[in-house]
């Protein structure tokens, strides 16, 4: 039923700078997982889409934003699967919908729209009576893909990584991906997260109790760098425009514009910094996050050709 994606590759990256400051970094590919069901949101999703057939159920409800990598690959993989999808979105209905809600749409996924107010109260009785009536019976996935059973899938990603390495990094944004990680490293490693959030105050809070449950363990491996959103979540600058620009004509790896680009420009910047020691290898996390570009058609235009 659930056949393997097959594991995604590891590429070793070959840059001036690198070689420059004796620093390793691999770039573990999960943007390549599967066309449609990329990058950490099908790894978070995986352990949730096995549970649900467990226990029989047929549909699946989630949240999102109307450029949301996560209901795009719900989307996908709930078709892909044979699950009936409702998608719960942030916003008005427009006319024309966002290219990621379009692909939602002839994925089969049903999209009902909440305002501001209104989804501030997504998760309330009210809301989850009516959707009951109207839909029948569905398991919930929180915005964003993280809850404990999203743990198990990320921590595979641990598992296929098959080269000796020191540092691992992810981008950060509700946690789920770098709580995953410190799940299976058992407090192997340096762990560092970027956060595409600004003042995302209590982010190490959440990824600690995310650890705790699914552990039993309490690990202080990891780091998570908040100086790297770029003024917030999906705030762009002409500099971070730039870095992806550059880092494509290095490396020929595309990287997304609210998160893996973000991480990266993070990692260089450490690196020329000195903050790690010669000989370090570094394995950053792909996580995908490309069909967010489809939002911004002409930058990817301009950055791009
Ligand atoms: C959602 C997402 C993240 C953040 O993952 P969390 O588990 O929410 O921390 C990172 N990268 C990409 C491309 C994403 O779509």
């Amino acid at each position: 039923m659930f056949a393997q994606f097959d594991a995604s590759p590891l590429q070793q990256l070959h840059v001036e700078l690198l070689k420059e400051k004796g620093v390793e970094l691999w770039l573990k590919r999960d943007d390549l997982l599967h066309p449609e069901v990329q990058g950490n949101k099908w790894r978070k999703l995986k352990y949730n889409l096995i549970n649900a057939k467990d226990k029989g159920m047929e549909q699946l409800l989630t949240f999102g934003g109307p450029f949301s990598n996560h209901v795009y690959a719900t989307a996908a993989a709930a078709n892909l699967y044979g699950f009936k999808s409702i998608g719960i979105i942030r916003g008005y209905e427009s006319a024309t919908l966002s290219p990621t809600l379009a692909f939602a749409k002839s994925k089969g996924m049903q999209l009902v729209f909440l305002d501001k107010t209104q989804y501030r109260e997504k998760e309330s009785d009210v809301f989850f009576k009516e959707w009951e009536n109207h839909f029948g019976p569905f398991v919930v996935i929180p915005e964003g893909g993280t809850n404990l059973s999203a743990l198990p899938g990320v921590a595979e990603v641990v598992k296929e990584i098959d080269i000796d390495f020191d540092v691992l990094c992810t981008a950060c944004g509700t946690g789920g991906t770098i709580a995953g990680l410190l799940a299976q490293l058992n407090n192997q490693k340096q762990v560092l997260g970027f956060s595409s959030l600004k003042g995302d105050g209590d982010l190490a809070q959440t990824v600690d109790q995310l650890v705790l449950d699914y552990t039993g363990s309490r690990f202080n491996n990891y780091v998570i760098r908040n100086e790297f959103h770029f003024g917030g979540y999906a705030k762009i600058t002409s500099e971070l425009m730039q870095f992806i620009q550059s880092f494509k004509q290095k490396t020929g790896v595309l990287l997304d514009l609210v998160y893996t680009g973000k991480m990266m420009y993070g990692i260089f910047d450490l690196i020329r910094k000195d903050y790690f020691q010669r000989g370090t290898s570094i394995v950053a996390l792909h996580t995908g996050g490309l069909q967010g570009w489809s939002g911004y058609p002409d930058m990817r235009k301009l950055v791009l050709d």
